[in-house]
């Protein structure tokens, strides 16, 4: 080695060790800074927005007055707004020069059940849903998720000095039902607007608020929807032997379904198969014609999901075959498909959310829930799909030490999220992942 060669390497060290990450590290802090003094002058209007909507919860494509809701804060930030893009959802598009098109989803829609929180804006509303009666709760914090969607707009708005490029924030019917990125998609998303180039969405959880945990690869598990009717013969309680009974078979089905989970799939894969309603029967002394049962089937690999499909079809028909009843009617909907996050796109916005927020940036293994998020995906727009969580630090600690109980999840009629800490730290990771995503492109890295 001569000694320009010595040289040369000792200065690109040098650069390696000094200059490079200190230029990087004095970007994200001044970013942060910007970022947290616009959400602190913006909270007022989010926290009201955020109350409003949660007091105010609409179910799957029942979501008008909270898509115009949306829709208006958007075009006072000077989007240009398309509404009912699949049935209810829109789409707001903010051009800032050439630059790619970054997509970032927020969900409209709220869950058929009652919040017994008793904060001072809970929901107390009602609807008709599946023809029935329903209260009406945003239990799964898709409100949270509206309000960092709104504040991280407006952020980037402030920030457009920074970045160069067009953004695309999609509010999303129906996610509950896994149905509503479908029905955008079908309703010419990616078509009628220009396909994105990235795609960013979060979710809140249950655990420490300021934290943020994200994967890389799969995120969320494929959901596919069961229903099962058996048919019997029905007949008097009191003669159970001239009828054939469909309450019986679908109760020996209910257990002995979980033996494919336990002896059939591998057990270091993951797999779950849930009944969550049973509909059968009148009174108590007649044996109903047949009962419905419905339930939901998880998994995150395509070959266990189809040894699954397999094992509950034929445990059905043998529960059946065992009462010498009539085949079952069995119905299996695919919904969601598993979440794959972009390796290039989680690396990006690894190294700047990790600049900014430490050992609060946690990877994490897989959930299990299912988002449809992975239509957007699969249409083709690498994306990265992360979670923030809701909770007081303390209360999560206690209960990870043992000491206190859980807080309730997502789906808890008690699911209460912190507002503040929450929605501020949607907006921030979200602006984050979202510039790291622009200036990865703007200096072709
Ligand atoms: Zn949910
Ligand atoms: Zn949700």
């Amino acid at each position: 080695m001569n000694r320009f060669t010595k040289l040369l390497l000792a200065s690109a060290a040098l650069c390696a060790v000094t200059i490079l990450p200190a230029r990087a590290e004095i970007d994200v802090n001044s970013l942060k800074a910007a970022i947290e003094t616009s959400v602190e002058a913006d909270y007022p209007k989010l926290d009201a927005l955020y109350k409003d909507i949660h007091a105010h919860p609409e179910i799957a494509f029942q979501e008008e007055k909270t898509a115009s809701k949306l829709a208006a804060e958007m075009r006072a930030l000077g989007f240009e707004v398309t509404e009912k893009v699949g049935k209810t959802g829109l789409v707001a598009i903010y051009k800032n020069g050439d630059g790619p098109t970054i997509m970032v989803r927020t969900e409209l829609d709220a869950l058929p059940m009652e919040e017994k929180t008793g904060l001072s804006y809970a929901s107390h509303d009602k609807t008709i849903w599946q023809g029935r009666e329903t209260f009406v709760a945003h239990n799964c914090g898709h409100d949270i998720h509206m309000a960092s969607w709104v504040g991280t707009a407006k952020t980037l708005v402030g920030l457009k000095d920074r970045w160069q490029g067009t953004l695309m924030f999609i509010a999303q019917p129906a996610e509950e039902t896994v149905s509503g990125a479908k029905a955008m998609l079908a309703d010419g998303l990616f078509t009628r607007f220009k396909k994105p180039d990235y795609g960013f969405a979060l979710h809140d959880g249950p655990f420490a608020y300021g934290t943020i945990s994200y994967r890389v690869g799969i995120g969320s598990s494929n959901s596919d929807s069961l229903a099962i009717k058996f048919h019997g013969r029905g007949g008097h309680g009191a003669t159970p032997q001239a009828t054939i009974d469909p309450v019986m078979i679908a109760a020996r089905f209910i257990v002995d379904v979980q033996s494919v989970i336990s002896r059939e799939k591998d057990p270091t894969e993951f797999g779950v198969v849930s009944i969550g309603a049973i509909h059968g029967g009148t009174a108590e002394n007649i044996i109903p014609d047949d009962v419905l049962l419905l339930g939901t089937i998880r998994t995150f690999k395509p070959e266990v999901r189809a040894k699954m499909l397999a094992g509950i079809e034929r445990t059905a028909k043998a529960a059946a075959a065992m009462s010498d009843a009539p085949a079952p009617e069995i119905k299996i909907t695919e919904g969601a498909k598993a979440v794959m996050n972009d390796p290039g796109v989680v690396a990006t916005a690894e190294k700047v959310l990790k600049a900014a927020f430490g050992d609060k940036l946690r990877p994490s293994p897989p959930g299990t829930p299912s988002e449809d998020f992975s239509e957007f995906i699969n249409a083709g727009v690498p994306s990265m799909f992360f979670n923030i969580g809701v909770y007081e630090p303390e209360r999560v600690a206690a209960a990870r030490e043992g000491t206190g109980p859980w807080p309730p999840s997502n789906h808890s009629p008690l699911f209460a999220p912190v507002p503040k800490p929450t929605i501020e730290t949607g907006v921030e990771a979200m602006t984050l992942a979202v510039l790291s995503t622009f200036d990865q492109h703007a200096n072709g890295k």
